[in-house]
Parts: structure tokens; C-alpha cells; sequence
């Protein structure tokens, strides 16, 4: 059921190299799930999220800190050995600063038609901050425009939003199935899902969400064990989550940008389409760079974990990740106050299996222990 999002997430490239074949549209590669997608599918842009591949490299070294999170440096890597060597643009939208490096050392270093620097608002709390984004759209829009040398109609953006609706809309449903006691899919499978949801076309990724949800409600995995959720980092990391799940346990949640960050709210139209477009961006679930004065996650992160019958956390943080590093402890600690034992585990590139095995099988007897009174 899932093979088509497997495929799609392991050949990633090879997908979008046919995607232009196929359609001779253009490919943008961007960084960060604050990128208005909407904007590029109604200009009929390809937009793919650059991620790392999990394997060492040596190229980024020159380009970007060491201590600059293994994640972004993985990502620039990719580019340095070539393997986006389709795209015709990249993007990013302001968030966190290491990734912001990773655009400007790859702006530098690798040739491209299309650049561009969305300064999205950290503040995303200040009333200020969906006018802002408005106007920041209205240019960005501008220079899609010069450089497809084609107008963007509203009949366009609307488009572009109901591709991306339908997206999250569909995401959404298949996720409620993971609130059943023995859920139907694996977080390995969720993970597969919702990654291909941001490498692919939102046509392709949504009939096979449409065929999807036909069978999925009536398949039966054998019964999962513990109930587990996994939040903190970009992470991608099948191998790890596919370890954990072989030890009996299953993820039904996941709060991560890979996950249900990137599918959060539908853009409301309502009037003006690129405020529309602004106001779901700005009131979407956060990144914890964008999460204060107040750090409205908590209660979320919580809630989520209550509503998915969490019983026991993950909690990964990419190496030298600043946001995520100031968050954590204080969600760890709101959910071990609502009796959900967590485990901290640190991320590289690639991640000890052997000895993270060794952490998560001890976690688990924890979570069997707490079971039995
Ligand atoms: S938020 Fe963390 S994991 Fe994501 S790009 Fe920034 S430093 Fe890396």
C-alpha cells in the first residue's frame, strides 16, 4: 500500500527529472516548510523539498560551520556533489539560521536560474505579521511572474491552494486513522508519506492519498505494542524509526516538519487570496524559532499526545539544532507532568543503530514496567 511513497521518497530525483520530461515545467528546490508552495503550483513550478541522504560526506566543510546542524550541512552537500543538478531554482523562506546558510553557500557555489530569499516573519505572534507576509508574497509572486514570463491569475492561486488543501486535507485523514487502537499503518509508513508529499507533484501525491485511504481503513497490521511519538528536528531518518518499530512498538504521531507540521491548517479563502495564503503560513503550527513571546507548542505538543493515546515520547534533536535544543526540555517536561515518559536522543547524519537500539529496548521496558500498575 505504501510502495508508491517508498518509491517516490528513495527516488527522489529521478522522479522530478521525469516530472520535466513529462510536463517541460520548471523544478524548484526549496528549504523549509515555510515556503507558500501554493505560489508555485499556481505558476505550475514543481516545488521539492532538498533533503539530506543520511550517508558521511567531505564536501560542506569549506562552505558551511561544522557546528551548523548535520541536517543542513547534508542538505548543502547534495547540491556540492551534484544531485539536484535539475533544479532550475531554490528558495527559502526565513526560519532558522543554519538552514539560511545552507541556501546562501549553495546561492554561492551552485548555478541556478531562479533565487530567492523569502523574508518571512520570525515574529509570526505580532499582529503585524500577516500584512507583512501579504506584501512579502505580493513581491515574491512578482518575481515568479518575471521569471516564467507569465502572469499568475487568481484562478491560478486558487489552483495552487486547493492542490495544497486537498494535500493536507487527505494527509489529515489518514493520520486519524493512527487514533485507532491498533492503528493501520506504521509511523515508518506515515513518515513515507508525508515526506513524498513534499518531493512530488501534489496531483500524483493526492490520488495516491485518494487510493490509499479506499484500502486503508480495512487493513489489519498485527497488534502494535507500545504507543509511542516522535517530535523534535527535521528528521527523515528511516532507519531509525524502522528499528524502533521493529522492537514492537509503534509511532501513531509525530509532531516534526516532515510530518504534521508540514500539513497543518488549510489556507481559508476568504478575500484577498495571498492574505489567505499569509494567514495559514503565520498561524500554522510553529518551528520553535517562531514560537514566542508565548510558546503556544506546549499545550499543542500535549494535547496531540493525549489525542493519538501517546504512552511514551521520543524526543530527537539534530546535533547543535538551536531551536529545537531550547525547546525540548520544556516539553519533555510538560509531558512527563501529563505521565508520558520521554527519551532524549541526539542525531547525526547517520545514527548509532546498534547503540541507540540498546537506549529505546531499555525505553521500552520502562513504558511495559509503568504498564503493569
Ligand atoms: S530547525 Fe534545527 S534541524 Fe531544522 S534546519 Fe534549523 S538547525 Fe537544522
Amino acid at each position: 500500500m505504501f510502495e508508491k511513497f517508498k518509491d517516490w521518497y528513495e527516488n527522489r530525483h529521478e522522479y522530478a527529472k521525469k516530472w520535466k520530461e513529462r510536463t517541460g515545467g520548471k523544478v524548484l528546490g526549496y528549504f523549509c516548510t515555510y515556503v507558500p508552495e501554493e505560489i508555485l503550483y499556481a505558476a505550475n513550478i514543481l516545488p521539492v523539498r532538498i533533503l539530506g541522504s543520511h550517508e558521511p560526506q567531505d564536501v560542506s566543510e569549506p562552505h558551511i560551520f561544522a557546528m551548523f546542524c548535520p541536517f543542513c550541512r547534508d542538505c548543502l552537500a547534495q547540491g556540492l556533489k551534484g544531485k539536484y543538478d535539475y533544479l532550475d531554482g531554490i528558495m527559502i523562506a526565513q526560519s532558522c539560521l543554519h538552514i539560511r546558510q545552507t541556501y546562501t553557500s549553495w546561492d554561492l557555489h551552485i548555478p541556478v536560474d531562479f533565487k530567492y530569499y523569502l523574508p518571512h516573519p520570525m515574529h509570526v505572534q505580532s499582529p503585524h505579521a500577516i500584512p507583512y507576509l501579504t506584501e512579502e508574497l505580493k513581491e515574491f509572486k512578482k518575481a515568479v511572474e518575471k521569471w516564467t514570463d507569465i502572469p499568475i491569475t487568481d484562478e491560478d492561486l486558487k489552483r495552487g491552494i486547493e492542490a495544497m488543501n486537498s494535500n493536507r486535507r487527505l494527509l489529515q485523514e489518514v493520520y486519524e486513522l493512527r487514533k485507532k487502537s491498533n492503528p493501520p499503518l506504521t509511523g515508518l509508513e506515515a513518515m513515507l508519506m508525508v515526506v513524498s508529499a513534499q518531493i512530488t507533484d501534489k496531483q500524483d501525491h493526492n490520488k495516491a492519498l485518494e487510493k490509499l485511504l479506499q484500502d486503508l481503513p480495512s487493513r489489519n497490521l498485527d497488534d502494535s505494542g507500545e504507543r509511542l511519538m516522535i517530535l523534535g528536528s527535521e528528521d527523515d531518518d528511516t532507519k531509525f524509526l524502522g528499528m524502533v518499530e521493529g522492537l514492537g512498538a509503534r509511532f501513531v504521531i509525530d509532531d516534526h516538519c516532515t510530518g504534521t507540521r508540514y500539513f497543518d491548517k488549510e489556507v481559508k479563502i476568504n478575500g484577498d487570496l495571498l492574505a489567505a495564503i499569509s494567514e495559514r503560513y503565520v498561524k500554522r503550527i510553529p518551528c520553535p524559532s517562531k514560537d514566542w513571546p508565548q510558546r503556544t507548542r506546549l499545550d499543542y505538543i500535549v494535547q496531540l499526545a493525549k489525542d493519538y493515546d501517546v504512552q511514551g515520547a521520543i524526543l530527537i534533536q539534530q546535533k547543535f539544532c538551536d531551536p529545537h535544543e531550547l525547546d525540548i526540555p520544556i516539553i519533555k517536561q510538560a509531558l512527563e507532568d501529563n505521565g508520558i515518559s520521554t527519551l532524549f536522543l541526539e542525531f547525526d547524519v547517520t545514527v548509532p543503530i546498534g547503540q541507540f537500539k540498546t537506549r529505546v529496548e531499555a525505553f521500552l521496558e520502562i513504558l511495559r514496567e509503568e504498564d503493569l500498575f
